[in-house]
C-alpha cells in the first residue's frame, strides 16, 4: 500500500482523514502512531486505513512511526471512527480515548551538524555563529532548549539558528518527547562476590566503603538501595567506588504500581443463586455460549443480587477463555465494589480510573494489554481499556449520567459505545440497574434488550422486603410550627434507631451550609459575579463558594445592594445538618460524607471503613451515599427534602428525582432487622416521589412515559445540544441566531419535517467562568443530516444525545 490515511491531532469539528504517502523505509498498518506534516509543523497521527489511492493529487510524507507496533487494535480503530461519527468528534478524539496514559507528547525540536559543510561558509562565520556552531558540533544532536541554555549570554540564539540553518551548516528535526511515564524501577543492592570474599576484602578498603560493604553482607534478604540509604546513610560516591572495584552489582528491577497494594482480601465463592438469580442467570449462560452480541437489561430491585449474576458471568467468561470489562460510576468505585471482585478473582482484576496517579494507570494499562487480568473494573473511560479476548461488558448503574462525557469531545455515552463494542467482538452486555434509564427500559420493551427483572431483595439468601418509605409532607410540619428541619416523625425515628445501636443515613443533595445568602429586605441573593449561579456558603470557612468556578469571598455584614444589615444564611447543607444533628441528638457519633470531605486520595476508603466499623451512628451525605453501598446495620435512612432537583427546566428531572430516591431508599434495611425510609417533601404527591415511595418502577415508568410521547421527548426523538460561548454578550446572542438560521434554511432545504429547533436561549448557568452560554436545541428522529452538512465553527460544541439540558 502506497497511502495512509491519518487522523491528524488538530482541532477538527469533524470526522475526517487525511492522505499521506508512505516512505519505503516505513511499514504501516492500521492502527500506527505516526507523526506527519500538518501545515507548518509536525503532529502526531493514528493510520486508519491505508490504500492505493489517496484522496488528493499531491500528497505528503509520513515522517516517522512513533511505534515499531500499532499503539490501537483493529477493533479500536473501527470503534474510534464508529464514536466520532456518531458523536461528531474528530477522529483523533475518539482515537485519543483508546491511547495508553502519558502517550501526549510534546513536538521537540533537536539540532545537529550538517553532514558535509561548506568551507566557505565556515569561513565567513562571525564569532558569535562560529560559538554556537562550535557547541553543537560538541554535543553532536543537541535539544533546542538545552541548546539555548548552554549557549547562555550569546544573545539572540534563535537567530544566530537560523542563520546557521541557512547556511546549510546545522540540520534541524522534530521529534516526539520521550514518554512522561515509564515502568518504575527499582534499585537492588547485590554482592558481586561471596560474601566470605567480600569479608576478606573489607580490611584493605577506605574506611566508609568498608562500612557499607560489611551492611550488605550482613543483609539477609534483597536490598533496595532506597532502604540502603534510610538505614545507613552514605553518599553516591562511596556505592559508586564499590561498584567500580567489582565488589557491588546495583541491578534494576521493575516494579507495579498497584492500586490494590494497600488492600488485603479473602478469596471468597459463589453463592447458591435463587430462583429468580437463577432464571436470569440461565438466560446470560445461554448467550455467553453461543459467542455472539447480545444485551441484556437487567433490572433488579436495590439488593436483588445483580452482583453477583455479574460475577457468575464473569466466571463464566473466563471459562470460556474470555476476558471482561465493567463499568461502575466513579462515585461507586468504592473499595466495597473493588473488594467484592477482587476477592471472587483474586489477582485478576484491573482497576482504572482517574483518581490512579498516571504511573499506576500507565502500569495497569500496559499489564492489561499483556494479558494479565481476566476483569478491568472501572469508570466509563475503562470500556477503552486494551482488554484482549473481550467477551463480556458489564454496566453497573447503567442509568448513571456519569456514563456520558460532557466535558469535552467526544462527548459519547458508555453504554452506547458498549453495544457498538460488543458488536465488533462479538461480546454480551448487561445493563444493571434497579431504575434503569427510561430509555433502556423502552428499548427492552421493544425487544431490542432481553429483559430480566429480579423483583425481590435477597438478605440471609432469603427474598426479604423492601423498606417502608414514609412521605412526610414539609407544609403540613409548618402550618403545625414545626421549623426545625427535622419533621417530628424523621426526629422520632432517628431517636429510636439510635436507642437500638442501629445506624442512620442523612441524605441531602447538595453541599455547604446555607445554599444561599439573602437580604431579608430588598431579596438581594449573593451571586457569582462570573457565572451567575447562586454562591453557597461554606461554614467550617466562613466562606462563600461559587461551586461552578471556585470564587471564594467572605459573606457581607451588609446587603450590597440596599446596605441592610438583615442578612440571612437560607437554606440547608450538610454542615448544617451536622450542627442541627450536634443539638438534637449530642449523644450520637456523627460522620459526614461529600465532595469537601473526599478530595483527598483513599478518603472514601476512611469514612466508608469507619461507618461500616460502627465508628459512626449517622452517616450525613450527598448523592454519593446513594451508590452501590451494602450496610447491613443501617437501619433508617432519612431524606432531608426530596424535592432539590425536581424543578429544573429539564425533561429529565423527574426521572433524575425518582432514581435519586429509589437509590437512596435502597441503603436502607438490607441487613437481619429490616429497616425504614423517611422522605420529607413539600410535593408528596409528585408521581416521582409517590412511585420511588411505592418502589414501583413500572408505575413511575408508565407515567413518565406518556409524557415523553405526548411532548416529543427522547425515546421518541433524538436531541442535539449546540453549545456558544463567548466573553461577549451581545456577541455570543448574535453567534447563536446566526446559526439558529443557517439551521432553519438548512432544514427546510433538506425537507425534514420532523425536525424541531429550540432556541437560541441563554444556557440555564449563562455564565461560566465568565464567559457567555447560548444553546440551540435540535430534536429529531436523527439529527446527524442536518448537522453533517454544517461545519460549526470555532467557539461551538455539539452534544449527541445530550443526558442533561441544562
Ligand atoms: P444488587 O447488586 O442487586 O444491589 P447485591 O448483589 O449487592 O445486590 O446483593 C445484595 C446482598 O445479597 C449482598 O449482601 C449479597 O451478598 C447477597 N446475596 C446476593 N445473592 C445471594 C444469594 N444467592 N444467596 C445469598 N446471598 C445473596
Ligand atoms: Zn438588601
Ligand atoms: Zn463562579
Amino acid at each position: 500500500m502506497s497511502y495512509a490515511e491519518v487522523a491528524v491531532d488538530f482541532p477538527l469539528a469533524q470526522p475526517r482523514t487525511f492522505s499521506y504517502s508512505i516512505p519505503p523505509n516505513i511499514s504501516l498498518s492500521v492502527g500506527h502512531a505516526v507523526w506527519v506534516p500538518f501545515g507548518p509543523r509536525l503532529v502526531q497521527g493514528i493510520v486508519l486505513a491505508l490504500s492505493e489511492q489517496a484522496q488528493v493529487e499531491e500528497t505528503r510524507e509520513i515522517a516517522e512511526a512513533i511505534d515499531a507496533h500499532p499503539i490501537l487494535f483493529p477493533r479500536q480503530v473501527k470503534l474510534a471512527q464508529w464514536i466520532a461519527e456518531r458523536y461528531l468528534s474528530s477522529y483523533f478524539d475518539a482515537a485519543a480515548l483508546m491511547l495508553p496514559p502519558g502517550f501526549e507528547r510534546r513536538v521537540l525540536t533537536y539540532i545537529q551538524p550538517a553532514p558535509n559543510p561548506s568551507e566557505l561558509a565556515i569561513s565567513s562565520l562571525t564569532a558569535q555563529q562560529q560559538k554556537l556552531l562550535s557547541i553543537i558540533q560538541k554535543k553532536g544532536k543537541i535539544e533546542s532548549g538545552k541548546l539555548k541554555k548552554l549557549a547562555g549570554k550569546l544573545g539572540e540564539t534563535d537567530a544566530i539558528l537560523g542563520q546557521l540553518l541557512r547556511k546549510g551548516l546545522i540540520l534541524r528535526t522534530q521529534e516526539l518527547e520521550r514518554v512522561k511515564i515509564s515502568p518504575r524501577l527499582e534499585s537492588r543492592l547485590k554482592l558481586a562476590i561471596t560474601p566470605e570474599k567480600a569479608r576478606e576484602t573489607l580490611p584493605n578498603l577506605e574506611k566508609k566503603q568498608a562500612k557499607l560493604l560489611s551492611f550488605i553482607v550482613t543483609e539477609p534478604g534483597p536490598l533496595t538501595l532506597a532502604e540502603a540509604r534510610q538505614r545507613l546513610s552514605f553518599a553516591p560516591t562511596t556505592l559508586q567506588a564499590l561498584v567500580k572495584q567489582n565488589l557491588v552489582v546495583v541491578e534494576k528491577t521493575r516494579i507495579q504500581r498497584d492500586p490494590l497494594a494497600h488492600r488485603s482480601f479473602t478469596t471468597t465463592t459463589p453463592l447458591s443463586l435463587t430462583a429468580a438469580q437463577e432464571e436470569a442467570w440461565f438466560q446470560i449462560r445461554f448467550e455467553l455460549r453461543r459467542n455472539t452480541q447480545k444485551v441484556f437489561l437487567l433490572h433488579g430491585v436495590t439488593g436483588s443480587g445483580k452482583t453477583e449474576i455479574y460475577m457468575r458471568a464473569l466466571a463464566e467468561a473466563i471459562s470460556l477463555g474470555k476476558r471482561a470489562i465493567v463499568l461502575v460510576p466513579e462515585i461507586a468505585l468504592t473499595p466495597q465494589t473493588i473488594d467484592r471482585f477482587a476477592s471472587r478473582f483474586p489477582h485478576r482484576v484491573a482497576i482504572l480510573h482517574s483518581k490512579l496517579s498516571p504511573g499506576e494507570q500507565f502500569d495497569e494499562w500496559q499489564r492489561i494489554k499483556d494479558g494479565e487480568f481476566d476483569v478491568v473494573i472501572g469508570s466509563r473511560g475503562a470500556l477503552f481499556a486494551p482488554q484482549p479476548d473481550l467477551g463480556l461488558i458489564v454496566i453497573d448503574e447503567e442509568h448513571e449520567w456519569t456514563y456520558k462525557q460532557e466535558e469535552q469531545q467526544p462527548r459519547y455515552h458508555a453504554r452506547d459505545v458498549a453495544i457498538r463494542l460488543a458488536e465488533l467482538t462479538n461480546s454480551v452486555v448487561i445493563l444493571g440497574s434497579a431504575t434503569p434509564d427510561l430509555t433502556s427500559y423502552y428499548r427492552a420493551q421493544r425487544g431490542e434488550f432481553q429483559l430480566l427483572e429480579l423483583h425481590e431483595r435477597i438478605s440471609a439468601g432469603e427474598p426479604s422486603p423492601l423498606p417502608k418509605v414514609e412521605v412526610v409532607d414539609l407544609r403540613r410540619e409548618l402550618k403545625e410550627g414545626n421549623r426545625s428541619i427535622f419533621s417530628r416523625s424523621l426526629a422520632k425515628a432517628i431517636a429510636l434507631a439510635l436507642q437500638a445501636h442501629e445506624q442512620v443515613i442523612l441524605f441531602l443533595n447538595r453541599r455547604g451550609t446555607a445554599t444561599f445568602v439573602q437580604c431579608r429586605d430588598c431579596g438581594f441573593v449573593m451571586r457569582c459575579k462570573r457565572c451567575d449561579v447562586t454562591l453557597t456558603y461554606h461554614a467550617a470557612e466562613d466562606e462563600l463558594v461559587c461551586h461552578q468556578c471556585n470564587y471564594r469571598t467572605k459573606p457581607p455584614d451588609t446587603c450590597p445592594n440596599c446596605l441592610s444589615r438583615r442578612i440571612k444564611f437560607l437554606g440547608i447543607g450538610t454542615q448544617k445538618v451536622e450542627e442541627v444533628v450536634a443539638k438534637t441528638f449530642p449523644g450520637a457519633r456523627v460522620l459526614r460524607w461529600d465532595r469537601d470531605v473526599t478530595k483527598e486520595k483513599h478518603s472514601h476508603e476512611k469514612i466508608m471503613d469507619g461507618f461500616m466499623a460502627h465508628e459512626a451512628d449517622i452517616l450525613i451525605g450527598t448523592q454519593m451515599i446513594a451508590k452501590g453501598l451494602d450496610l447491613p446495620l443501617v437501619t433508617l435512612v432519612g431524606v432531608i427534602n426530596a424535592d432539590i432537583g425536581l424543578h429544573f427546566p429539564d425533561f429529565h428531572s423527574s426521572e433524575r428525582t425518582f432514581q435519586i430516591l429509589a437509590q437512596v431508599a435502597g441503603r436502607s434495611g438490607r441487613g437481619k432487622m429490616g429497616g425504614k425510609v423517611v422522605v420529607q417533601s413539600y410535593t408528596p404527591d409528585h408521581y416521582a416521589i409517590v412511585a420511588a415511595a411505592k418502589h414501583d418502577y413500572a408505575s413511575f415508568y408508565e407515567q413518565e412515559i406518556a409524557f415523553r410521547r405526548q411532548q416529543g421527548n427522547p425515546p421518541f426523538s433524538r436531541l442535539a445540544r449546540l453549545t456558544y460561548i463567548h466573553t461577549n454578550a451581545a456577541r455570543c446572542q448574535e453567534e447563536a441566531q446566526r446559526i439558529f438560521r443557517l439551521l432553519e434554511q438548512e432544514r427546510d432545504s433538506q425537507g425534514l419535517p420532523n425536525t424541531t429547533l429550540i432556541g437560541p436561549s441563554p444556557a440555564f448557568t449563562q455564565r461560566v467562568r465568565g464567559r457567555y452560554r447560548y444553546q440551540i436545541i435540535i430534536r429529531s428522529p436523527d439529527p446527524l443530516p442536518l448537522l453533517a452538512k454544517l461545519t460549526l465553527p470555532q467557539g461551538w460544541a455539539t452534544d449527541i444525545d445530550p443526558v442533561s439540558l441544562i
